[in-house]
């Protein structure tokens, strides 16, 4: 694929997805007026970025009690559950290797449990941005983590673990074939199996005693899940856009800041807390990937790989339910078409790799937009006489 088919291909995975974007922006626009006034938050407008609950309004679950839909609505508190279930760092990672070896997946290596950092040392500095390794290229697997007894931690590890079954499976190919089949493949495994902890897949494994059974915790779920997951979608893409434009020499280096915030308002709706008008400024460097020269596409297209992993799972699981009631735990038809994907690494072009788990040879958004239909219709009665958009 060329650069331009590449840039093309990003474009229309998030033409996909935008009418979804869309409708949450307007939503959650029209919450943070009534919060914080008209005067404040313009009504047709561009959200201030600052009111957002995050440094670079990328996610914005952290607003979700000014968002909450039904207030106190049989939401599931997976952190309270662990907590009085007295799990431990070392449980809690336990519990998300059962995860994968109930695919009929390998369990982790010994060396697993003896190398890894799963609790924050009171001894030393340590980075706590939770990591997976495999340190020798060679199945010593690792992951380096302060974990927290908690909902977001417990999903953190699944994603991690991801980045280790990868690496387990692809171990004994030459080193140049360790890699996943592309960028987004590696971020997006962890991430598809984390959808299937779902109610059901909770009380299974007794840490919730009910599932709630009424539309109103379904839409509080599904409003948590997409602050993080499809507000993130227009950041995700646009950080590359930019870069993109700054290393072919479009953006000139007194254009940095102008370019950085003419896409965020683009893509993302939103606007800076003030005016920001001197060319030394420069705000994409507050995000780590930026100076870091880290690849940023890869989070745009695994949010969306995910998805499109977890509904051929779910198929060769044998569900038939909506797609979100989906969990494919202990479902190991879906693990050996997992295993099929894994074992490529990239040794084979990626869409061989997709075809291996989805049976198609494109990326889709398609699954996503399923995945969140519940909440998509409740957002678009909600927005109803709101005009929606931005200038
Ligand atoms: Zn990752």
């Amino acid at each position: 694929m060329s650069p331009a088919e590449f840039e093309q291909e990003t474009e229309r995975l998030w033409t996909q997805v935008k009418p979804l974007y869309d409708q949450l922006h307007c939503h959650v626009r029209a919450k943070l007026v009534e919060k914080y006034g008209k005067d404040k938050v313009p009504e047709t407008g561009l959200i201030p970025a600052h009111l957002l609950g995050n440094m670079w309004a990328q996610e914005w679950g952290n607003i979700y009690p000014l968002i909450e839909p039904y207030k106190g609505a049989a939401s599931i508190d997976v952190t309270k559950a662990l907590k009085a279930a007295k799990y431990d760092e070392l449980k809690m990672v336990k519990l998300g290797e059962s995860f994968f070896t109930s695919l009929g997946l390998d369990p982790l290596p010994a060396t697993f449990w003896e190398r890894s950092m799963f609790i924050q040392p009171k001894d030393r500095e340590v980075v706590c941005h939770a990591s997976a390794w495999d340190v020798d290229l060679n199945n010593d697997l690792r992951i380096k983590m302060c974990i927290k007894i908690n909902q977001e931690d417990l999903i953190t590890i699944h994603h991690e673990l991801g980045h280790n079954y990868y690496y387990h499976y692809y171990y004994k190919l030459p080193v140049l074939y360790q890699n996943g089949a592309h960028d987004g493949f590696h971020e997006a495994i962890g991430d598809a199996l984390a959808l299937s902890v779902t109610p059901a897949y909770l009380k299974q494994i007794g840490l919730i005693d009910t599932v709630p059974s009424d539309d109103k915790g379904l839409i509080n779920l599904q409003m948590q899940d997409a602050l993080d997951k499809i507000a993130f979608l227009p950041f995700g893409k646009l950080i590359d856009q930019w870069r993109w434009d700054v290393f072919s020499g479009k953006t000139k280096p007194s254009e940095y800041n102008a370019a950085w915030w003419a896409l965020r308002a683009k893509y993302q709706g939103i606007a800076p807390a003030g005016d920001r008008p001197d060319p030394e400024l420069f705000d994409a460097g507050a995000k780590y990937h930026v100076p870091a020269n880290v690849p940023y596409t890869r989070y745009f297209l695994a949010r969306i790989l995910q998805f499109q992993f977890h509904k051929s799972l779910c198929a060769a699981a044998g569900h038939t339910g909506p797609l979100y009631e989906c969990s494919i735990y202990g479902k190991t038809a879906a693990g050996d078409k997992l295993r099929a994907m894994l074992e490529l690494g990239s040794s084979k072009p990626w869409p061989d790799a997709l075809e291996a788990v989805t049976g198609q040879r494109t990326m889709d958004a398609q699954p996503m937009i399923e995945y969140f239909e519940p909440l998509l219709k409740w957002l678009e009665e909600q927005n109803k006489g709101r005009t929606c958009g931005w200038q």
